[in-house]
């Protein structure tokens, strides 16, 4: 009679499948190789080096990816203070969004 009801452990369990999943499906792909240095595209400032994945325009990047941070404030260009990205999650993973024509990538 004091045993808990048995949906309580079913749902407990899936609680803690749930948990386990999320922790461990984590996108862990191996991490681009190619390095570029994204700069402020009005005063060239260096912002982030960047394992950039794939070809074509930088949209947003991962923060995991940044390899090297040359920011003060997240987004925002420590030289000329022009703000060039947002912070958004992407797929659970914190990122940033950059803003069109704010940034030059090489
Ligand atoms: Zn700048």
């Amino acid at each position: 009679m004091d045993e808990p009801p048995a949906v309580f452990s079913y749902l407990a369990c899936l609680f803690l499948v749930h948990a386990y999943n999320s922790a461990m499906a984590k996108p862990r792909k191996k991490l681009p190789t190619r390095s570029v240095n994204i700069s402020c595209a009005a005063c060239k400032t260096l912002l982030y080096k960047y394992r950039k994945g794939g070809k074509g325009a930088l949209v947003k990047c991962f923060v995991e990816r940044i390899t090297e941070d040359q920011t003060t404030k997240a987004g925002v260009c420590p030289q000329c203070e022009q703000t060039f990205a947002r912070e958004t999650m992407i797929r659970g993973a914190p990122a940033f969004k950059i803003i069109g024509g704010k940034v030059t990538v090489k």
